[in-house]
Order: C-alpha cells, then structure tokens, then sequence
C-alpha cells in the first residue's frame, strides 16, 4: 500500500490512465457505445494502472500468458508467467491491488464484474511499442472461494505473416500449399486441447492459403473468437443464447463462400451439412479438432457419427501440430549422443554426431560465492521462443476404406506408416538433429 500512495501523491495530477508504462487499452465485447463507457470508466479506477504494468511486463519476458490465483484467504496473489509453454513463478501481487487489476480487465472485456463464480470468457485489445495484442481473459471461481484468472496476449500479425503452418519443412509446406489449393474438399486442422496451440496452429493454416484469391469465411462462437486473418472474414454466432452454427450456416451461403473455415465441428448435423456443401456448392472446408495426433483427429469425427461414406471421400488431409520450445541459440550446449540414446531415438548410427541440450545452471564456469552469470538472450531458462512439429497425413483411398469398414486408432496409424507417413515423433527427430530442440523438451511435448 505505501508503494501506491507514493505514486499517488508524485502524480497528484495525473488520473489513473496515465499512469504507468504506455500501454494503450481497448474496450471489446459490447457495442461501441458501451465499449466507450467501459474504457472510460476504467480509466478512472487505480486497477488500470496494474493492468498496464501487468501487459508492459509479459512483453518484457516474452510471456504469452499470466495465471494469478485469488484467495480471500492470503494477502498476497501468486503470479505465474506462461513463457514458450512452461509455467515459471513471479513476485507475487498485494491482494488490492490485483482485486482491482481484475475489475478493470473484466470492465473492457464486457464480463459481469460482480460475479466471480461462473466461467467467464472474453477479450480486450492492447497496444504496446507499436505491437497490437488480443488479450484473451478467462476468468473463474475456484474451490477455496477466490478467483482464477488467465490472461493471454496474441500478438495475430507474427503468426499470420508466416508463409505457411508454422514449423513446416519446406517439402511439407509445398505439399500443404497443393492440398489447400484443390477445389473442394475437407481440410482437418487439430492441436491438444487446452492451450496446446491449436489457436497457432489455425491462425498459421489458414494463413497459408490462397486467401486473397478466393473468398473465404470464418465462422467461431462469439465466446471463442480467434484472432483475424487478413482477407478472411470472421463470423459468429451466439451459442450461449441458443444460437447454432448451422443456423449461421444457412445464412452464410447466401453469399455464396468458396472456402468455410469451422474450428470447432462438435456435431454431426454440422458435419453432414458441411460435408453436402462440399459435393453441392464444390467448396473447401477447414475444420477444427482438437486432438494428439492426426489418426486420433479422424475418429474424434468419426465419433460424432457423421455419413461415413461421404466423410471418407471428401476427407483430404489432417495437418496436426505440437508445440516445443527452441533451444536458445545463445546457450546451447552440444554433447555427443551415447549410443544408446540414439537407439532409443532410432536415429541410424553414424547420422548425427552432435546432439543440444539447453544450458544449466553447472555448466557456467563460475567462482565459489559468485552468481551463476546466465545468459542475456533466454535470461537463463535454456530455451527461447516455440516452433511446432507438424504432422500432414495425407488421405489415401487405404484410409478412406478404413474409416468406413474399421475405423479403429491401430488401423488407421498402420496405414499411415504404410504410405510412408512421418508421425510428430519422427518429425520431432528430425527438429533433434537439426539442434532446434532437446531431447528432454521433445520428451515433455510428446509424453
Ligand atoms: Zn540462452
């Protein structure tokens, strides 16, 4: 508290806005009107000061994310930085002050200030060193009484500025560019649940497409929206007031679309009608799942119990992604792989000589009683930004039989080795060799 009236009095002043580092906030989630009230309600309150330094600060460790956890019960909130996939502990928050970061976060993003019970959904925009940022707020009540809250910063122009699916080898983005060139078809795009990079994934697959030759439509959940992609317009409808994407459907092919892009298909009514305007209206369909790996992203569909036949025959590809971190460049250590790592990995003896490993704290060269002197680039952590391995299987007529007459996990993988398909543990291989990533991050990625 003393730290907050000494600002006060130095900045008798100011009024909360202008405060802080220059972070310039935007209101979401309302009509525009209301979005203006929002903003300049939050302007005045205290809290928008921590929301800025809380923004300024992710920027600064490159923290895609922040978790803080708020108890009633404890003064201070526990504050955990998302960087590159892997959580890492802050100074924690005073209980005020992050109380009130949290009112001002919910205000702009249009949620329900006074209830901290439900899940609650929504977005805001900020703007910090000319970089815009989609700040996705999720917040919810937890056992103890006190509040969860995930903010997590997109900055959409570095992945949409891609040439294509992140992470795709060369040979594999020509493939990909071919596939998504076709007429029509079903295009599949799956990642893990639960922020294991499907919004990445998405955002960089439909980027590499021909979108500015074609017209393309995207349709999510109003409380689920990813981030834009130039040439691709966004459409929602409202499933919290019963309202269904095929009721969107309808509507949307008055315009007459060449490319649908779905990311959540969750039933088989939408499948079967996406399915039909794939064969009627000759149009391309990117759906989402969300799923490990390619096979198991077939029979998540096949699940739903869609027109098996016609699934099987418009079906393309499924490209499937995960995320690992990159070595830090800086830092590296290379070490020659004992034999039986290699076996393990079934990389052919003689192929590699030097494996990497990320820095560790032992292998600084430093005197008894000094600091371990870490690296400037990855401060320290070993690893620095992500890529993802993608998987592309491509769809042949072996599959298509499969999934109709046995649409079994063992099946379906068996067939794809055949044709000569390269699994996300191969591929993953291939990112080990090449020293963009360690054998321990491969191991955590794809446990
Ligand atoms: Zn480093």
């Amino acid at each position: 508290m003393f730290g907050r009236k000494k600002r006060k009095q130095q900045d008798e002043d100011l009024s909360p806005h202008e405060m802080g580092p220059p972070v310039e906030l935007s209101a979401r989630g309302a009509e525009d009107e209301k979005n203006t009230q929002h903003l300049l309600r939050a302007r005045q309150n205290m809290g928008i000061v921590t929301v800025k330094e809380v923004i300024a600060d992710m920027t600064a460790h490159h923290a895609d994310r922040v978790m803080l956890d708020l108890s009633p019960q404890s003064q201070s909130v526990a504050i955990r930085y998302d960087i590159d996939g892997a959580w890492h502990s802050q100074e924690p928050k005073e209980l005020q002050t992050a109380v009130g970061m949290l009112g001002v976060m919910k205000l702009i993003s249009n949620l329900d200030v006074k209830d901290n019970r439900s899940r609650q959904n929504g977005q805001f925009g900020a703007e910090y060193q000319n970089v815009k940022y989609d700040c996705k707020l999720n917040t919810q009540g937890t056992e103890n009484g006190g509040v969860r809250l995930v903010l997590e910063l997109w900055n959409s122009k570095n992945e949409i500025n891609r040439p294509g699916p992140m992470g795709m080898r060369e040979e594999m983005l020509e493939r990909y560019k071919e596939l998504v060139g076709a007429d029509s078809g079903l295009f599949i795009v799956s990642a893990p649940p639960n922020h294991g990079g499907f919004t990445t994934t998405w955002i960089s697959a439909l980027g590499g497409t021909d979108r500015y030759m074609r017209d393309f439509v995207a349709v999510y959940d109003k409380q689920k929206i990813e981030p834009e992609v130039e040439n691709i317009d966004n459409v929602t409808y409202d499933l919290a007031e019963g309202e269904t994407p095929e009721q969107v459907l309808t509507k949307l092919m008055l315009k007459q679309p060449e490319v649908l892009a779905f990311p959540e298909v969750k039933s088989a009514d939408l499948l079967n009608e996406l399915l039909d305007l794939i064969v009627e209206d000759n149009i391309c369909v990117f759906a989402g799942v969300r799923s490990k790996d390619a096979a198991e992203a077939l029979l998540r569909l096949m699940q739903l119990k869609p027109d098996a036949q016609k699934f099987a025959q418009h079906i393309s590809f499924v490209l499937n992604t995960r995320l690992v971190r990159r070595l830090c460049g800086a830092c590296k250590q290379g070490f020659q792989p004992p034999q039986q790592l290699l076996q393990k990995l079934g990389i052919p003896a003689g192929r590699v000589s030097v494996l990497h490993r990320e820095w560790r704290p032992e292998d600084a060269e430093t005197k008894k009683g000094q600091d371990v002197e870490k690296c400037e680039k990855c401060a320290g952590l070993g690893y620095k930004g992500r890529i993802a391995i993608c998987e592309l299987l491509v769809i042949n007529d072996e599959i298509r039989e499969a999934l109709v007459k046995q649409p079994q996990l063992d099946v379906i993988r068996k067939l794809a080795r055949k044709s000569g398909h390269a699994t996300l543990q191969q591929e993953g291989i291939l990112l080990l060799t090449q020293g963009v990533t360690s054998v321990n991050e491969l191991q955590r990625a794809l446990k």
